[in-house]
C-alpha cells in the first residue's frame, strides 16, 4: 500500500462514501444498574432516576433510566480499544489505515453530536451501524493538509428500533512539517535551549506573577468573605464579591494528587516531570511541578515546600521540593 496520486486516493475515498458498515456492533454488556451507577459517580451526576430504584419509580419514568449522554459508552470496545492493530478491521479503520498509509499520519477530532429518541433502561442491548457520511477535499488546516471524514452512527435497541444517533467528525491530516529553529547558535556552535511556555498574562493575573518575580507566592483571599481562592480571577466564588486582597504563603504542603508527564515532548521541558496539585497548609491548591527528587519518589500526601526557581534567565516559576 502507499502513495497513490493525489486523484487515485480521492477516486478511493469516495467508493467508501454513502456505505455502512457491513456488522453491526454489538454492545459488549446489555444496559445495566452497575456501568450506570460507576458512570454517575464519575461524573458526579445525582439526579436519583439514574442510580435509586424507589425514586425512579416514583418519577416520570416509572423505573431506573441511563443517562442519555452515556449513549455511546454502551457500544466501546474497553481496552482493546488502546491496542488498534488488535482490532478487527473495520471499514472506518480501512479508511484511516488508507489516508495512513498515504501520509497523512495525524488524527484529531474536531466536533461530535448525538441525538437521543428515548431513554435506554437496564436489559436494552444495543447495536449500532455506522455510515460514512462524507469525505471532504482536501483541506488546509493550521496542523497541515487533511481530509475530514464525517461518520454517523445509528443506535438501535434489541428489536431494530433506533433509539439514537451519533455523528463523528475526524480530520486525516500530513502533519505539517516543524519550523526549523531560527536563532542562531551559540558560541558553542549548539542551537539555543528552547524555552518552557510563557504563562498568559492579563489583568487578572499580572499582580500573582509580579509577586512571584518577588519571591512571595501569593493567594488571593476575598475581603467580603474571606475566602481563598487560586488561580486568580476577578470573583469570589464563594460570595460574588469582586473585592479582593491577598495573603502570602507559607510555602508549606503536600501533595494532594499528582501525575508524571512522559509524552507528548514539549520542547524546553525535561522528561519525564511531575505536574502536582500542592494542598497549601493555608487552605487552597495550586498546580505546580515537584522538583529535586525522582519522579518515583513523588507520592500523595508527602510534604514539600515552596522554591521559587528560575527555570530560564526570564521566567520564575513556584516550584515544590520534598521538604528533608
Ligand atoms: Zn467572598
Amino acid at each position: 500500500m502507499g502513495s497513490l496520486s493525489k486523484e487515485e486516493l480521492e477516486e478511493k475515498l469516495a467508493t467508501y462514501v454513502g456505505r455502512e458498515t457491513e456488522e453491526p456492533q454489538i454492545a459488549l454488556d446489555a444496559v445495566n444498574e452497575a456501568m450506570i451507577r460507576h458512570w454517575c459517580e464519575a461524573l458526579g451526576d445525582e439526579n436519583p432516576v439514574y442510580t435509586d430504584a424507589a425514586a425512579a419509580a416514583e418519577s416520570v419514568h416509572g423505573g431506573m433510566v441511563a443517562p442519555p449522554t452515556m449513549m455511546q459508552a454502551w457500544i466501546l470496545d474497553g481496552i482493546p480499544m488502546a491496542t488498534p492493530e488488535t482490532q478487527q478491521m473495520n471499514m472506518i479503520r480501512e479508511i484511516h489505515k488508507l489516508l495512513t498509509d498515504n501520509g497523512y499520519s495525524g488524527v484529531v477530532a474536531t466536533n461530535s453530536e448525538q441525538g437521543y429518541a428515548r431513554y435506554l433502561r437496564p436489559g436494552d442491548r444495543i447495536a449500532t451501524t455506522t455510515v460514512i457520511e462524507s469525505v471532504s477535499d482536501e483541506k488546509a488546516t493550521a496542523l497541515g493538509i487533511g481530509y475530514f471524514i464525517n461518520t454517523k452512527e445509528t443506535f438501535r435497541d434489541h428489536n431494530g428500533e433506533e433509539v439514537g444517533w451519533q455523528t463523528f467528525r475526524v480530520l486525516k491530516f500530513k502533519p505539517a512539517e516543524q519550523p526549523q529553529a531560527a536563532a542562531p547558535a551559540d558560541s558553542s556552535g549548539a542551537p539555543p535551549k528552547p524555552k518552557r511556555l510563557r504563562p498568559p498574562l492579563g489583568h487578572d493575573n499580572g499582580w500573582w506573577w509580579e509577586g512571584v518575580n518577588d519571591g512571595k507566592l501569593l493567594i488571593q483571599k476575598c475581603k467580603d468573605c474571606g475566602e481563598l481562592r487560586h488561580p486568580p480571577r476577578p470573583m469570589c466564588g464563594n460570595c460574588q464579591s469582586i473585592e479582593w486582597d491577598s495573603v502570602s504563603s507559607s510555602g508549606r504542603g503536600t501533595v494532594y494528587t499528582f501525575t508524571v508527564m512522559q509524552y507528548p515532548k514539549f520542547p524546553g521541558y525535561e522528561y519525564p516531570f511531575v505536574c502536582a496539585l500542592i494542598e497549601l497548609e493555608e487552605g487552597t491548591r495550586v498546580i505546580s511541578n515537584v522538583v529535586g527528587c525522582e519522579a518515583a519518589d513523588v507520592s500523595i500526601g508527602m510534604k514539600v515546600e515552596l522554591s521559587i526557581e528560575n527555570v530560564d534567565e526570564d521566567l520564575k516559576l513556584p516550584l515544590f521540593r520534598p521538604v528533608a
